[in-house]
């Protein structure tokens, strides 16, 4: 096993046309009473069909981004909400207590990371989601695409 550091580049290469037309994202909940400022460079969107993310958000999977602690800027009071996910992790999911609005997860276990409900973006045409997750549990209707990686549950420890 080598220990390379990530190149995030290839990215770039395989041609996601809309990488650099959004550096700076913004969003928030439904209401508004929640705000976010989120540096795009280092987010990576991904589609989880797990069916916490199914309840959660009342729909068939939770479009995220995942992007260090330090590169989102919050404005406004979140609820948290405690689950054990399949995975055995704890994962705090964190909402709106206004509109009810799902807006974050965090994993304490992965401390500095956060991932953003992808559906809060003001603009979410920068998305491109480059993974889909717990695809074991995706709705039979869902077609995964065939372009990125679908893993039946999630990456051992990546990301
Ligand atoms: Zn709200
Ligand atoms: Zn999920």
């Amino acid at each position: 096993m080598s220990a390379s550091p990530t190149t995030e580049a290839v990215a770039d290469k395989a041609g996601t046309a809309s990488t650099k037309t959004a550096s700076l994202l913004t969003g928030g909940c439904l209401c508004g009473q929640v705000r976010y400022t989120a540096q795009a460079g280092r987010a990576t969107a991904m589609v989880c069909h797990c069916r916490d993310c199914q309840k959660q958000s009342g729909s068939a999977f939770s479009v995220l981004f995942a992007l260090p602690e330090v590169d989102l800027a919050l404005e406004g009071q979140l609820r948290t909400y405690a689950t054990t996910a399949d995975s055995g992790r704890t994962v705090h999911r964190r909402f709106c207590p206004g509109c009810g609005s799902p807006v974050l997860t965090e994993l304490p276990e992965r401390a500095g990371l956060v991932v953003v409900k992808a559906g809060t973006l003001d603009d979410p045409a920068w998305l491109r989601p480059r993974m889909h997750l717990w695809c074991g549990s995706a709705q039979p209707w869902v077609t995964l695409p065939t372009d990125v990686p679908c893993l039946d549950t999630q990456p051992p420890s990546s990301g």
